[in-house]
């Protein structure tokens, strides 16, 4: 079974950005959860809970921080929740991500995956096999991953109906159709109907502080 966390921002990136591969992953039997750091104002977190039932996932955890900072608490927390959650695959925000939550949450995953696999950090440490880096309003020139998420595209347009309040920050139906216009778009890219795209971020193994360093085969 594979497990799969998504570390978001705010409620409905993990819509936007990974609904798609959050619900294929559990209709494939895998584990998905979402783990957002902040919620604000708080009447959004039921939002985020409304949107995970609606891509039939389990309930999201919620840190709710203030305001998000790579700082050591807050590298701290995320790398104990993988430590515990023990995904094999991590979605986060982009770097190059416009908005400065996003950007300052892929340092906290960043730091938080290396953390996460240290024997001086936990006694049972956790090695995540995949980084992958999602797409919200920021796109992705030249994606490395193209998941086909047609099966389930139909969940990721209701999860994005539990949003309320974000889509109606713009008028026209701005996030349904970029929503709608983005997962074509990579479908056409993948050859199938709709895609959510990825970047894939290269993991460190080579330090002295992980349990497994050499592979066995390639
Ligand atoms: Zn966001």
């Amino acid at each position: 079974m594979r497990r799969l966390l998504a570390v978001v921002s705010h409620p409905d990136d993990e819509t936007f950005g990974c609904g798609g591969a959050l619900a294929l992953n559990a209709k494939q039997g895998g584990l998905s959860r979402v783990l957002c750091l902040t919620s604000d104002p708080p009447e959004r977190g039921d939002e985020l809970r409304a949107a995970c039932k609606a891509l039939r996932i389990g309930k999201p955890v919620i840190m709710g921080l203030e305001k998000i900072s790579a700082d050591d608490a807050v590298i701290r927390r995320v790398s104990d929740h993988i430590a515990s959650f023990r995904p094999d695959v991590v979605i986060t925000h982009l770097p190059t991500d416009y908005h400065r939550d996003h950007r300052a949450t892929y340092e906290v995953v960043k730091e938080a995956v290396e953390w996460a696999a240290h024997t001086t950090a936990y006694e049972e440490p956790w090695l995540v096999g995949r980084l992958l880096l999602m797409e919200v309003n920021t796109l992705i020139s030249s994606p490395h991953v193209l998941l086909d998420i047609s099966d389930v595209w139909a969940l990721k347009e209701a999860a994005l109906e539990s949003h309320p309040t974000q889509l109606a920050k713009f008028k026209d139906g701005y996030y349904q159709r970029f929503t709608k216009a983005k997962a074509e778009l990579r479908g056409v890219q993948g050859g199938c109907s709709y895609a959510e795209a990825f970047i894939e971020e290269p993991l460190q193994r080579n330090g002295p502080f992980y349990e497994t360093k050499a592979s066995k085969s390639l």
